[in-house]
This record gives structure tokens, C-alpha cells and sequence, in this order.
């Protein structure tokens, strides 16, 4: 842990470079172990309005709640994480420290306990004994995960970016997704030719040649399912795709549309929907779409699957023209997982695969992240050629540490250094890629033993290659 010098300079570094994620991030886990809860809420704020979705940043803040006993804040913080399927059994104790504050033993049981049962190390003598009873079955678990207890106040700073267009998006009541104007295009996406390309004709020409479709009886909308890996660039590529078109961008994530109540997440699709047709055109962007789509004969709650019935009868919309203008983007790491009645005509009826960038792609990135940095000569070649199986989120990481550092670098010297290739070099040793390898034999399994439609052929030469 830093000593006070060490965290005021650190404060002091957070002050001069406000948009410095990792920075800021670091100095709230520091403040956090250091036991300034109020400051590191504060900073984990800050750092939420820079990454709305990073997940390290919601559970810090959530801890800092927790111990600040303000567990109303910590189950709201905490509840986009328990929505995604395979959530870190660290954020189900915090979870159940938070329900246990709220007096909901029962949940908080069995969230603690699920927990543990995943990685034992997370255990936690003292809320252990706090917890008098095991789960009975009378409480069971979530319909959906994380689906119980939802908060209606989003964390804040959820909010992406100011609109770049003066035109108002006009509101639905009920929906708590926001329109977005996206200041990205495929400029923006580095490497990804032939994903562009399909995106191109799919949705961006019926818009811009409306006559030419027309005449083929063919018209504007639809849906793309975007599969991959986790970080590989899925929802910056629907972003850039929403602004290459000049609509509006929805981006739709789990706690928008899952609700505790019976019905309420129906009503909530359906607002969300209802939001993108009354500002078409637009992108409507589902990320995690599995959760939300999954295989109904997988499921053991009737009324889940009333919400798979739903999201199909939005698609196909109450009339030919409903969706028109309206282009459903919807990502997944586990395409496996999305219900085989999704991929019939009109619907999402294409799954585009979004690869790993290879070494090329890797150096178009990495380009890009540092365009607006200062910068010595650079070989991002080399960068490219010594991270293998890196993705787009994991080049990110490597540019925000080596920024870091410079940062740091800069204001002892007193000046500003530029970057340079070994900073980036050096940044990549320190920096874990995600688990593309893992990914892949994930992937390989399924589309080995169930590609009876041919629906994952274009993964098949992937899955086969060494990874
Ligand atoms: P996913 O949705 O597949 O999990 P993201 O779209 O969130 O991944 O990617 C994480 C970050 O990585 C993006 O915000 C972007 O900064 C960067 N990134 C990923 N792919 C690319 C790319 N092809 N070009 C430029 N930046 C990229």
C-alpha cells in the first residue's frame, strides 16, 4: 500500500490528467485500502463517467458503499455485474454483505453461498456466522441471474459522452436507455475489413440507397448478431456503425430491461424498442444479448420465456413497417446460447463473427489509441508482433498503463514526454490479455458437436487454427 506522500502524489497526477482511466482507477483502490471511503467513492464515480460499464470500477464503488453502510447504493452499483451470467464470486459476497445490511438474510444466503461455492477463496468468517441459515428452497434462486432486488436508479455517470447533434431525441416513457449520438465511424475501427464490409451492405446500403432495395422488395432494418470474444471490439464496432449512418445509437444493457417483477422486463423491451423506432433512424445495441435471448428449452421459469416470445414478436414488429429505420445490433460472447428461432429471416438473421485482431490489426489499433497522444517515432509493428491473442480492450490496457507511466515520468521531470515504442513494449509485459485461448476452446467445442445448420462455419477455420 503507498504511504501518504505516495497517495497525495497520486492525487496530484489524477488532478493534472482527469480522463486518465487506469490512473484513477488506481488512485481509488488505493483510497479504498486506505480506508478513505468517501474520497474513493468520489473517485470511483469519476472513473464511472469515463468507462459506464467497466465492471472493476462498479465494484470498487460498490465496496466503498458497502463499508460506508449504504447498501442500497452498493445492490444498485452491483446489479448490472449479477446480471451477466458467471459474475466474479467476490461480487456475489459483496452482493450478500450489502442484502445482508438491507435485512434480506435469505438472499444474501443464498448469493453468499453460491459464492463460495464457486472459489472457497472468497469466504468470510464474520459474515459467515452473520448469516444464521443456510438458503431454504423458498426463496430459490433469481429467475434470470441477478435478476431479483433490481435497482431502478442506474450507477452513476452511465450516460455515454454529450450528443454531437443538436436535434432533441425524443423520450418514451418507461425507457431508461438512453440515445446516444455517435461521434465514431469505421474510421474508428482499426483492421476488421471483411466485418465492415457485411455490416456495410446489411445496414448501412439499404439506408443510403433506399430506391435500389425498394426495387428488389427489400427494405431498410433488421438485425446483426455480433459474436466473439470478450473485448474484441463488438459494441465500438455498433457504435462506429451507428455513426457512419447518422443515427442515433441505443445502447441497451441488461439493467435496462430486467426487472424483478413479473412482466415489468416485457414492458421494458418493449419501451426500449418503441425509444429507437420513435428516433429511427436508429441502432438499437444489445450487448449480452444471451441473457436476454436465450435457448427457451433451457429454461425453467415460464415467464423467462415470455420474455424470449417478447424480444421476437419486437423484432418482427407488429406490422411490415414497424421496424423500419430501426437496425438491431445484438452482441454475445456465447452465440451458442441465443435461441435457434433468432436467426430466422428478419430477425437476427445473420451472426457476424468479430475475430481477434491479428498482428496487423493489432498495429492499426494500437495507432489509433495513441493518435491523439504525444509521440516519439513509433514501431507499433513490433508492439503488434510481441501481443499475440491481445484484443482491442487488452491494447487499450496497454496504452492507458504506458500513459500512465509517462504521466508519472512527465511530472517529476517537470515536462511533458512523449511516448515512445518501448513504453509500449514495456506496458504490453505488464498487461494480461484476455482470455481469447480460453474463448476458443470454448467455441471449438460447440461449433464441433452442433453445426448441423452450418451457422458457425465461418468460425470453423478459426477454432481449428493453433491457438
Ligand atoms: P466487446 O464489446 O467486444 O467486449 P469493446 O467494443 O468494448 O469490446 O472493445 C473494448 C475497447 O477496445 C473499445 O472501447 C476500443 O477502445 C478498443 N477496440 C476494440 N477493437 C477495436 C478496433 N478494431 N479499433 C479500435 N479500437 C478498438
Amino acid at each position: 500500500m503507498l504511504d501518504d506522500a505516495g497517495l497525495q502524489a497520486l492525487r496530484e497526477a489524477a488532478r493534472l490528467s482527469p480522463d486518465n482511466l487506469p490512473l484513477r482507477q488506481h488512485l481509488a483502490g488505493q483510497l479504498l485500502a486506505k480506508g478513505y471511503l468517501g474520497e474513493a467513492e468520489a473517485e470511483y464515480r469519476a472513473a464511472l463517467v469515463l468507462a459506464p460499464k467497466d465492471a472493476g470500477i462498479m465494484t470498487g464503488l460498490a465496496e466503498a458503499f458497502v463499508r460506508q453502510s449504504a447498501y442500497g447504493a452498493a445492490l444498485a452499483a452491483l446489479e448490472p455485474l449479477l446480471a451477466a451470467p458467471g459474475y466474479p464470486p467476490k461480487v456475489g459476497v459483496l452482493a450478500a454483505r450489502a442484502l445482508l445490511g438491507e435485512g434480506d438474510t435469505a438472499r444474501a444466503g443464498y448469493r453468499y453461498h453460491e459464492a463460495i461455492s464457486r472459489d472457497p477463496s472468497v469466504g468470510d468468517a464474520d459474515l459467515a456466522a452473520r448469516l444464521s441459515a443456510p438458503p431454504t428452497p423458498t426463496y430459490g434462486a433469481p429467475a434470470l441471474p441477478g435478476q431479483p432486488y433490481a435497482a431502478a436508479t442506474p450507477p452513476a455517470g452511465q450516460a455515454y459522452g454529450a450528443p454531437a447533434h443538436p436535434s432533441a431525441p425524443t423520450p418514451v416513457d418507461g425507457a431508461t436507455a438512453e440515445i446516444e449520438r455517435s461521434r465514431l465511424n469505421f474510421a474508428d475501427v482499426a483492421g476488421m475489413e471483411a466485418v465492415k464490409e457485411s455490416l456495410r451492405v446489411k445496414l448501412l446500403l439499404p439506408i443510403q440507397q433506399p430506391d435500389l432495395f425498394a426495387a428488389y422488395g427489400k427494405r431498410a432494418g433488421g438485425g446483426v448478431l455480433l459474436y466473439g470474444p470478450p473485448g474484441a471490439g463488438k459494441t465500438h464496432l455498433a457504435r462506429a456503425a451507428a455513426g457512419e449512418l447518422g443515427a442515433s445509437f441505443v445502447n441497451v444493457g441488461l439493467a435496462d430491461i430486467l426487472d424483478m417483477y413479473i412482466g415489468s422486463s416485457e414492458r421494458n423491451l418493449r419501451a426500449t424498442f418503441e425509444l429507437a423506432r420513435r428516433n429511427r433512424p436508429c441502432v438499437l445495441f444489445f450487448d449480452e444479448v444471451d441473457a436476454l435471448a436465450a435457448r427457451r428449452s433451457d429454461m425453467r421459469q415460464a415467464h423467462t420465456r415470455q420474455l424470449v416470445n417478447q424480444f421476437l414478436a419486437e423484432l418482427d414488429g407488429v406490422d411490415q413497417n414497424a421496424n423500419e429505420g430501426v437496425l438491431v445490433l445484438a452482441a454475445t460472447n456465447a452465440p451458442w446460447y441465443v435461441d435457434v428461432a433468432f436467426r430466422r429471416p428478419g430477425r437476427l438473421d445473420q451472426p457476424v463473427f468479430v475475430p481477434p485482431p491479428d498482428p496487423a490489426a493489432r498495429a492499426a489499433i494500437l495507432r489509433l489509441l495513441c493518435r491523439d497522444k504525444p509521440l516519439a517515432e513509433m514501431d507499433f509493428d513490433a508492439v503488434a508482433r510481441v501481443t499475440d491473442h491481445f484484443v482491442g480492450a487488452d491494447l487499450k490496457g496497454v496504452v492507458d498503463r504506458a500513459v500512465e507511466v509517462k504521466l508519472q515520468q512527465s511530472i517529476s521531470a517537470g515536462r511533458p514526454i512523449p511516448l515512445s515504442t518501448p513504453d509500449l513494449l514495456a506496458a504490453a509485459q505488464s498487461v494480461r490479455p484476455t482470455a481469447v485461448r480460453e474463448w476458443m476452446a470454448t467455441a471449438r467445442n460447440y461449433v464441433m458437436h452442433s453445426n448441423d445448420s452450418g451457422a458457425w462455419d465461418e468460425l470453423m477455420p478459426w477454432v481449428k487454427a493453433k491457438w
